[in-house]
């Protein structure tokens, strides 16, 4: 415990408040990042408070507010909430991997469920969830059943990716699981340790290990607005996971480049012993040509892979913490106001 504690300053702070006198941490924590969600967070609130009351006799809600632009703030903070919820204002868009870990490292309860605030996943499934986590899994996440609602381009790449992603690495990353997961507080305390900043959530949960249990999901359309990853974002959230989990692309250059050598090499032999047997030509301008090309291009690229682990390596020296939080303010129930 006093390990994790030198690590990170939010854990200390989680372990002061879980062991103050007399202070009984909740049963269930839920925690909801939300960006741009105003046409469903309302809902969200009052269909979680709903299933927390359900679920455990002591629970808490925690809102990370992702740096919206729109109104979600404001309707969090002037709704009428049948638990109280705990808003954590991020101060600006951070990504959604930096709000669930905002969250985390604010939740205190026993067991935490992280769930998106666009309706999208059914709450039917904590209880599944929970049932499972009684059983002994410490970790209990949802896969999704099937990916028919997406494009054939993007399950294309999807499978792609994680193709790469588990080839060499450590542990084995599912391609189909989602942040929507119950975790047990020792697995949550085990990924707020770790002193990465740039996150990719979804290799972390698997690094972290713990008895671990997939259940498939049926997902619903989202409830109202849009999905907030675009292509670009998720390249930089794939970019962030290979650079995070492999090292093989950073690696192989030195096979390609011995390949390529000995190739060269051979084909300087065979240069100098035509030009032995059938004297110097000066044909092979074009063949010259495309070689430069060629290699110059394999140079490129390498030294492409090269910045992105690079990129890692100073976005991680720099030591900049991966959010801030500009208001952390609880909005109590509606029948303490
Ligand atoms: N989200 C976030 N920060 C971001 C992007 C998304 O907190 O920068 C939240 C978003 O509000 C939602 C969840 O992450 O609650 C999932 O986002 P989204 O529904 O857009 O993703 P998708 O379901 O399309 O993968
Ligand atoms: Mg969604």
């Amino acid at each position: 415990m006093s390990k994790m504690g030198e690590i990170s300053l939010d854990t200390v702070d989680i372990l002061t408040r879980k062991t103050a006198l007399g202070l009984t941490p909740p049963d269930l924590s839920f925690v909801i990042p939300a960006y741009n969600e105003a046409d469903t967070i309302a809902e969200t609130l009052r269909r979680v408070a709903r299933k927390a009351q359900e679920l455990a006799a002591r629970s808490e809600i925690l809102v990370i507010d992702d740096g919206s632009a729109d109104d979600t703030v404001a309707i969090i903070q002037g709704g009428h909430w049948e638990l109280p919820v705990r808003l954590l204002r991020l101060s600006r868009n951070f990504g959604k991997e930096q709000a669930i870990m905002a969250g985390l490292r604010h939740s205190t309860g026993r067991a935490v469920v992280i769930l998106d605030a666009d309706l999208q996943e059914p709450l039917h499934y904590i209880d599944t969830m929970l049932e499972k986590y009684r059983e002994g899994y410490e970790i209990v996440y949802a896969v999704r059943a099937h990916r028919d609602d997406e494009s054939w381009l993007k399950r294309r790449f999807t499978a792609a990716f994680y193709r790469f992603l588990n080839t060499g690495s450590e542990v084995q990353i599912p391609a189909g699981a989602r942040d929507f997961r119950l975790m047990d507080r020792k697995v949550v305390d085990a990924l707020c340790a770790l002193p990465e900043s740039n996150r990719f959530m979804k290799g972390l949960y698997a690094w972290v290990g713990f008895r671990s249990l997939a259940i498939p999901v049926e997902l619903a359309p989202r409830g109202g607005g849009n999905s907030k990853f675009n292509f670009a974002r998720l390249l930089h959230l794939g970019m962030t996971g290979l650079t995070a989990f492999t090292d093989w692309p950073l690696r192989m250059w030195t096979g390609i480049g011995m390949v390529l050598a000995s190739l060269s090499i051979l084909y300087g032999l065979f240069l100098a012993v035509r030009t032995m047997i059938f004297g110097h030509d000066i044909a092979g301008w074009s063949t010259l040509a495309v070689a430069i090309f060629f290699f110059s291009g394999i140079q490129l690229v390498s030294i492409g892979v090269l910045g992105e682990y690079l990129a890692r390596v100073f976005n991680e020296v720099k030591g900049r913490p991966g959010y801030l939080i500009a208001e952390n303010v609880t909005i109590p129930a509606e029948a303490e106001c």
